[in-house]
């Protein structure tokens, strides 16, 4: 798969959530074709340089490509929310050392301080759901649950178990929910993604569908906010209150059309 030609004069950074954002598994392809024609446009126009921003991992957002087709890769990936990779000229993937390092060192220093806390929030969940708490190498903590609900439970319960340690978070995503470090997540990572390509802020749009896209979606750390039809009520509530766009098709129909509306 190969890469577009380098930006020249990078003008306008867009990052994309893939699951649920552009990807509909019920699809064929999951991706539509449209959505990179618009991206093609938008390079010409506006210098946009575009990026996946996902919580899945750098493999299985390889994958994701290959299912869906991808007929050029995009310039960046943030995978795992928080992991910042770029192509080479072969179409190679390359972590950013320099942030993705200092992204590990931390949550690995937080998660030392918060053996107990975590330890407690293990205890609750398995006494009282179904939940199944992760542990395991590049995914020092997570809980997937059996449905939604048992999800929003968990969520309120664990709130004030972990409010002792302010820089533990958590980014969830349907039943999945992956602990780790306040400051590293889709939001500042898609800032520093626009500071390596000497943008600001303002020149950011983010599109996603769930509650793993809060952060990338907010003022703070993009100029510009859509989400398809389909995405969660919060998301939705969250990106009309911003004067984002909320469009009326969903998942990468949605997402095409969001790119025409904001960037006519
Ligand atoms: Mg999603």
């Amino acid at each position: 798969m190969r890469t577009l030609d380098t930006c020249a004069n990078p003008g306008l950074i867009l990052s994309f959530d893939f699951d649920g954002t552009l990807h509909d598994p019920a699809e064929k392809p999951p991706v539509p074709a449209s959505f990179f024609e618009t991206i093609l446009d938008l390079r010409q126009t506006k210098g946009a340089v575009w990026g996946i921003n996902t919580g899945r991992s750098m493999q299985h957002v390889l994958e994701g490509f290959i299912e869906s087709n991808f007929p050029f890769l995009p310039d960046w990936v943030v995978a795992r929310e928080r992991e910042i990779h770029f192509p080479n000229t072969f179409g190679r993937f390359a972590a950013h050392r320099e942030w993705n390092d200092r992204c590990e060192k931390e949550i690995h220093k937080l998660f030392k301080r918060s053996k107990k806390t975590l330890k407690a929030v293990r205890k609750e969940v398995e006494e009282h759901t179904g939940a199944q708490y992760i542990e395991m190498h590049g995914e020092p903590a997570g809980l997937i649950s059996r449905t939604e609900e048992e999800m929003e439970w968990i969520v309120e319960r664990i709130t004030p178990l972990i409010a002792a340690i302010p820089d533990l978070g958590w980014q969830r995503n349907s039943i999945y929910l992956r602990f780790g470090h306040r400051n590293y997540q889709k939001g500042s990572t898609l800032s520093e993604v626009a500071r390596l390509f000497e943008l600001d802020t303002a020149r950011t749009f983010a599109a996603g569908d769930s509650h793993n896209d809060i952060e990338m979606l907010s003022p703070e750390h993009s100029g510009y906010a859509a989400c398809p039809a389909n995405a969660v009520a919060a998301i939705r509530e969250l990106v009309a209150a911003r004067g984002g766009l909320v469009t009326t098709a969903a998942h990468g129909q949605g997402i095409v059309e969001a790119l025409r509306k904001t960037f006519p």
